[in-house]
């Protein structure tokens, strides 16, 4: 109550359009600009996630069964997740939950996904953030018998946002290992990232999920 007077008094400032606003649950970014977060028109590659439907380098070597960007990573877009990631502000992630809900669970349903699955965070970002932001949308979304972690992170990695194409590979490299708890032998598993950006991530959990001889592996990422 007494915030929402002192909102009142002192509406803030959107972080991405600099906008005064009211805040109602969280006062980073304004409702104009997270309404802008909508499917895109763009057709991208099944196979890697390229922004082109007839991609050539996966005519000879198909990856994914299926990969599905939702949409482009605008600028407001890879700023209000980093907002919801970095500073951990969970309502933002409500919101994107919300926008990519419809699309997420007729991908899932659509392609009998049997487990959904995201990319871990390093023991050190999990302990100093107190959540997975992959996991956490994940669960707005979806019932939890549904969601498992298959894979581990093995290795304490840079932050990929920070490095360049070719570091980013290095880094990435043998980061995972599979979960021994989770079976998903002979199962439709969906591996969840929020950013393609490279691409590096994505494969080396693709890599990692192989091994454990699943039927069939997709992505889905909210942007790239
Ligand atoms: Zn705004
Ligand atoms: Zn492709």
């Amino acid at each position: 109550m007494f915030k929402s007077l002192l909102n009142l008094l002192y509406p803030g400032r959107c972080s991405v359009c600099n906008n005064l606003f009211f805040a109602e649950d969280q006062s980073f970014v304004c409702r104009s600009c997270i309404d802008k977060i909508s499917p895109s028109e763009v057709s991208y590659c099944k196979s890697c996630g390229s922004p082109t439907e007839n991609c050539q380098k996966c005519l000879k070597n198909r990856k994914y069964d299926y990969i599905k960007v939702f949409t482009s990573a605008d600028k407001e877009l890879v700023n209000i997740i980093a907002m919801y990631k970095l500073q951990s502000v969970k309502p933002l992630g409500k919101e994107i939950s919300q926008k990519i809900s419809e699309d997420i669970v007729e991908f899932v349903k659509r392609e009998q996904v049997d487990l959904i699955t995201f990319i871990p965070l390093t023991k050190k970002i999990y302990r100093e953030r107190g959540f997975n932001h992959l996991e956490f949308i994940l669960k707005n979304i979806f019932p939890s018998f549904l969601i498992k972690n298959v894979l581990l992170k093995k290795k304490e990695t840079a932050l990929q946002m920070d490095l360049s194409a070719e570091e980013r590979i290095k880094n990435i490299k043998d980061a995972f290992s599979l979960n021994p708890e989770v079976e998903i032998e002979g199962k439709n598993v969906l591996i969840f990232d929020d950013i393609l950006t490279t691409g590096s991530t994505m494969l080396e959990a693709y890599k990692t999920v192989k091994k454990g001889k699943p039927k069939k592996i997709f992505g889905y990422v909210i942007c790239r």
